[in-house]
């Protein structure tokens, strides 16, 4: 029995975590991962992240290296990892809660490792659980090899032919930018992208970010209000001149798919392509909280900044809990410290 259990060993997990082992709380992390780090390993080889070193920190431990540079995603992976080694966290590994049920008294954890009870759980289960593919896939031909963003790893995992990468996000321009090296590549953008420059006087855009206040502000406040309207940026300046040189073929919306033929909204003709990355996101799987209260009609979650509708319950690291940086490496901290002092009545 424990007083609280995180179900999650990721960023947001682990900033809990820091937390709670600072009031001296009997806790314990579960984790469906075999490493502490594996969602950031997993991720395509090539992965930059967008934030600097200075912004990739969790609480009480620091990121070696040029606090300005930007991080290969490896290196995240083996930070968190020693993150957990150094403050020793007890993590049970492989072990992926199937549900969570509280009848009376405490919470029960049933998991693919035997059962669990605690007072408090705290969910820290990240934001990208089940990859979405549109329906549109059905029709696509079986010489055509298609993989989601979250399976791509990198070019030789691809057959002969043109790629054509659906979603127009931060995912789908890298990959969309290093394929076309060597590669025909169409990139599908459902909208109008919009650029936003990676550094600006030396500097990075979230260090303008973050002295705006903008990554902190909450999501009721104008500037959140004005931030969470924003359409999604596409970080860094490589995408729009390999679109103006035609070696990205930017369209609109794939509309339909036969075989190997990919039809594009505005577009009489179709593409052959040989290859599809679908970058077209992910949804939450919150279907093992087994707790009517935890969900409003509409099925989403009923929280409050993190504070579920059922006492004791808790969330950690969602996208815009509480403001943009919810959900980021350097800001999640703020949110995992509130939460502990929520959980433990503080
Ligand atoms: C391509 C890409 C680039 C990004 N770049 C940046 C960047 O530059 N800077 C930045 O700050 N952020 C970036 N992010 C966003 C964010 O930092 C990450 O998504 C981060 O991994 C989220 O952390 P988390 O702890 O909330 O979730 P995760 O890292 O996903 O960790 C969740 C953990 O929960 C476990 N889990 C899930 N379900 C269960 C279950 N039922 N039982 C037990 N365990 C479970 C998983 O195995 C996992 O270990 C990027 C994200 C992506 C996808």
């Amino acid at each position: 029995m424990y007083e609280v259990i995180i179900v999650g060993g990721g960023q947001a997990g682990l900033a809990a975590a820091y937390y709670l082992k600072r009031h001296g709380i009997n806790f314990l992390i579960l984790d469906s991962s075999a490493n502490v780090g594996d969602p950031w390993r997993n991720r395509y080889d090539s992965l930059q992240l967008f934030t600097p070193r200075m912004y990739d920190q969790l609480p009480g431990f620091r990121l070696e290296g040029d606090p300005h540079g930007l991080p290969h995603k490896d290196e995240i992976a083996d930070y968190l990892q020693q993150y957990a080694m150094h403050y020793e966290f007890p993590i049970a590994h492989n072990t992926r809660v199937l549900s969570l049920q509280r009848r009376e008294g405490p919470f029960k954890l049933s998991t693919t490792n035997g059962e669990y009870m605690a007072n408090k759980v705290i969910v820290a289960t990240g934001p990208f659980q089940t990859p979405f593919v549109p329906p549109i896939q059905e029709a696509v031909g079986k010489n055509v090899k298609q993989l989601h963003s979250s399976e791509y790893r990198n070019e030789r995992q691809l057959n002969e032919g043109a790629v054509l990468v659906v979603g127009a996000g931060n995912s789908g321009a890298q990959i969309a930018c290093e394929l076309a090296e060597r590669r025909e590549v169409h990139l599908s953008a459902s909208g109008a992208i919009h650029y936003k420059p990676l550094h600006l006087l030396g500097k990075s855009i979230f260090w303008y970010y973050n002295a705006a206040g903008l990554l902190t502000a909450p999501r009721t406040s104008a500037r959140g209000r004005w931030l969470f309207r924003q359409p999604e940026q596409i970080y860094g300046n490589t995408l729009k001149p390999l679109i103006g040189q035609g070696r990205i073929k930017l369209h609109g919306r794939t509309v339909d798919i036969e075989g190997d033929q990919a039809y594009f909204a505005g577009e009489d003709s179709p593409v052959r392509i040989g290859n599809i990355v679908w970058s077209t996101g992910f949804c939450r799987d919150d279907a093992w909280i087994d707790i009517k209260e935890a969900f409003r009609a509409d099925g989403a979650l009923a929280h409050e900044e993190g504070a579920s509708a059922v006492p004791g319950l808790y969330f950690v690291g969602l996208p815009w809990q509480t403001s943009r940086g919810s959900a980021l490496l350097g800001w999640v901290k703020y949110d995992a410290e509130r939460i502990v002092r929520h959980a433990l009545g503080q």
